[in-house]
């Protein structure tokens, strides 16, 4: 199963701290802060393979007060960047983006003003994210959008900050909750899931009603959200570790952020790329993500396998983009699983067991030694609030 990278161009996320200033609701990372002096080095960044999309990730990667050295190195070996934030750090975005107007920018807002505040924790969240968002495009920028992770408290925000997005022009990527060592959580939940799917359905026939192909294939995506808020098996392969990685604060290369557990194929501070991506361990992942019941449908790993499955959202981009010219949109009743639990024939702790939610789990964050021994006197809030105050004197 050894993979020949050879020339071809990879999909890659890098994590480059697990520090956190927001206090979300539904992801506990923010307690659970990496060292600053054992993230992911500017040595180590230069020796990921080639790409054609990084994400850069966290925590809040605008915590780190060298990203810019971190984005210029990667522009050298990836063709497109986007960058995720909570949004909060306004002057360091406008400042990173004065430098590289072609990068990507999403921001979470996990709903309108109040919800949102409420999910992130963040005093004025919304406000700043939007302020964040609003200064972008002013400034020409053309790759930005929102990115909400939706959940029962925030489902019917959905169509409403769908509408600001498109408004304002910009992207609308959206995600459910999902558990996990990297969101540091096992008991994450959709309890009301017709409601959930019903706000689904709405987006998704907007999207369809749309001129923006892009858009019909978000709406095969949010598709699959409902599919998974229902505990079903993913609508297409999940082909991590294949053609696309992750790689941590520490190095350390996995296949995705879905696991429950860490897995790792490699460290990446004390191999070379080719040893760790051909090695032993690297194949073990592999097989392990063959056989992986998690069912995640983040856009991490669902991008890559649209486009290496394009016929099958194709197939149902033309479907529904013909009935929704006949005026018949999309129903969430499509799928048989919502069907047959409107039907009773199928139990919600039925459908609770097919989540990956576990009240009893022991959550493993994947912090190092290092990073999990400063937790014995301080919380991660402590640390992590010590640390911006302190960058902010400087
Ligand atoms: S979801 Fe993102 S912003 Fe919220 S606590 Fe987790 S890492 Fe921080
Ligand atoms: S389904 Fe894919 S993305 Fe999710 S945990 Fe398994 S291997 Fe990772």
């Amino acid at each position: 199963m050894s993979k020949n990278n050879g020339e071809k161009k990879l999909n890659g996320t890098v994590i480059v701290t697990y520090r956190c200033n927001a206090r979300c609701s539904m992801c506990n990372r923010y307690k659970a802060p990496s060292k600053p002096e054992e993230e992911i080095s500017i040595e180590t960044i230069r020796k990921l393979p080639k790409m054609y999309f990084t994400n850069i990730t966290g925590g809040e990667p605008f915590i780190r007060t060298d990203l810019k050295d971190i984005v210029r190195e990667l522009y050298k070996k990836s063709d497109r960047i986007v960058i995720s934030t909570n949004g909060f750090f306004t002057d360091r975005i406008v400042d990173l983006c004065k430098e590289f107007p072609q990068i990507g920018i999403r921001i979470s807002i996990e709903g309108l003003e109040k919800t949102n505040n409420e999910i992130r924790g963040l005093q004025d969240g919304y406000q700043k994210g939007y302020k964040t968002l609003k200064t972008l495009r002013e400034m020409g920028m053309k790759d930005v959008g929102f990115g909400m992770t939706v959940q029962d408290k925030n489902a019917p925000d959905l169509v409403p900050l769908y509408d600001i997005s498109n408004e304002m022009g910009m992207e609308f990527a959206t995600a459910s909750l999902h558990n996990s060592f990297y969101f540091v959580e096992a008991k994450n939940i959709i309890h009301d899931r017709p409601m959930v799917a019903k706000n689904f359905e709405n987006l998704i026939n907007k999207l369809l009603k749309s001129k923006s192909p892009k858009k019909w294939f978000r709406a095969y995506f949010n598709h699959g959200l409902i599919n998974y808020i229902y505990g079903q098996k993913r609508l297409l392969p999940c082909d991590m570790s294949f053609d696309t990685f992750f790689i941590d604060p520490y190095g350390d290369v996995m296949p995705c952020n879905g696991t429950k557990d860490k897995e790792v194929m490699g460290n990446l501070n004390r191999q070379t790329w080719d040893e760790l991506w051909n090695s032993p361990e690297a194949d073990k992942v592999r097989a392990k993500v063959r056989c992986c019941d998690r069912n995640c449908w983040m856009i991490g790993s669902v991008s890559p396998a649209m486009h290496k499955y394009i016929w099958k959202p194709a197939t149902w981009v033309f479907v529904h983009k013909i009935k929704s010219i006949f005026g018949k949109g999309y129903s969430m009743y499509e799928n048989k699983i919502v069907r047959d639990y409107r039907d009773g024939k199928v139990t919600k702790e039925e459908l609770d067991k097919c989540s990956t939610c576990d009240m009893c789990a022991v959550v493993n964050n994947g912090l190092s030694e290092e990073s999990q021994a400063q937790l014995v006197n301080k919380s991660g809030e402590e640390i992590v609030d010590a640390d911006i105050a302190a960058q902010m004197k400087k």
